[in-house]
């Protein structure tokens, strides 16, 4: 009897180069876990970038199946918490760096990963979410957590037109929060007011090099960007603000001083969304089907198959991805 077989995106390692290939396998090829899952959708994000293009060593064994995100429905199961035709979704745990991941049309995997479809939400839609918007969740929350509100006064997005950006943008929104996106696309301007930035400031103007103590300007804020922006928002929180710092699109180092924490009481929040604790997944992603609107998220999302990941893998390091990126797994190349 012919084995059944499914297509992936695998990657490989040559020297120091990763290379992509797409393949047919069989189950047989799948590594272990306790939950075979049908893929439906996963989704590119940065970190999905850094792995394919090899520019980012964020894959620890090849060969590698990448996709940190995935959703789908469960087709055998040897967990008590999920039956055939679950529908779940999984963001995170390593998935995509140290263990298979999202972009093929099959996954086995631990089940203690998954979290069920929230409801009020699709699968694809999931997936329009997937790590960028969970983790524009999980900032918010930190905001909120330390006792945030819409009346504080404005809070800035950086890396705005991004996935994270994005979705921070449109919650924000939605929640009556004042928000300023800082963007280096000023073309953008109109897409995220239309998810409901009030006003702009350009990249620029947070990259500069800044003064330890600028103009108090900020309630909150959500960074994606890192490096020098980061330190310039540090300096120009307003006392007792607090920035949720997520991302390192603009660099990993961070030169600040003390003042902005010991004359401000500025809090800085480490967001991390790949071993988030389940409780708190699970209310991240139940705010997520509640808090954002399903328009902007449909606005804010443009959908692929396999065949586009690597090129878009490229775009998305360079900052010119807008929004978010759905990956149909099972669609069929053009
Ligand atoms: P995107 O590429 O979609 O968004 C990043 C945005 O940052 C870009 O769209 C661009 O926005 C801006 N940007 C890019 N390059 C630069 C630069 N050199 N200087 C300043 N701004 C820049 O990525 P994601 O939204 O998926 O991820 C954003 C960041 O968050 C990444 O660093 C990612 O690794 C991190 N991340 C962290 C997670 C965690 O658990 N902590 C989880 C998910 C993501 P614009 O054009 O508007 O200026």
């Amino acid at each position: 009897m012919t084995q059944e077989t499914f297509k992936a995106l695998v990657l490989t390692q040559q020297d120091t180069d990763t290379r992509y290939a797409f393949q047919n396998l069989t189950l047989d090829a799948l590594p272990e876990g306790d939950v075979l899952v049908n893929v439906a959708y996963s989704s590119l994000n940065y970190k999905d970038g850094l792995a394919v293009t090899g520019k980012g060593k964020v894959v620890r064994k090849f060969p590698m199946v990448p996709g940190i995100d995935l959703a789908g429905v469960v087709a055998k199961s040897d967990s008590k918490n999920f039956k055939v035709g679950d529908e779940v979704v999984l963001t995170g745990w390593g998935v995509g760096e140290s263990h298979w991941g999202g972009f093929a049309q099959k996954a086995r995997v631990n089940s203690e990963w998954l979290t069920r479809l929230p409801r009020g939400l699709d699968l694809e839609q999931a997936m329009a979410i997937g790590t960028a918007g969970f983790t524009a969740m999980l900032s918010v929350m930190a905001l909120e957590d330390r006792g945030l509100k819409p009346g504080d006064g404005p809070v800035v997005v950086t890396g705005a037109a991004g996935g994270v950006g994005s979705v921070a943008v449109a919650l924000l929104a939605k929640l009556g929060y004042t928000i300023t996106a800082s963007t280096g696309r000023a073309e953008l301007r109109d897409y995220l007011e239309t998810l409901g930035a009030n006003e702009f400031i350009d990249r620029q103007d947070l990259g500069r090099d800044a003064k330890p103590l600028e103009k108090e300007t900020w309630a909150g804020a959500i960074d994606t960007v890192g490096g020098q922006t980061l330190a310039t928002v540090l300096s120009q929180m307003r006392y007792g603000g607090t920035v949720a710092a997520c991302g390192l699109a603009g660099g990993t180092a961070l030169e600040t001083t003390v003042f902005p924490f010991i004359l401000r009481g500025v809090a800085l929040l480490g967001i991390d969304s790949v071993m988030c604790e389940a409780k708190r997944r699970k209310r991240a992603w139940s705010r997520l089907a509640a808090d954002l609107p399903s328009d902007r998220l449909s606005k804010m999302t443009h959908k692929i198959g396999l065949s586009e990941i690597p090129r878009l893998a490229d775009s998305i390091l360079k900052g010119q991805v807008r929004g978010r990126v759905v990956v149909d797994v099972n669609a069929t190349p053009s």
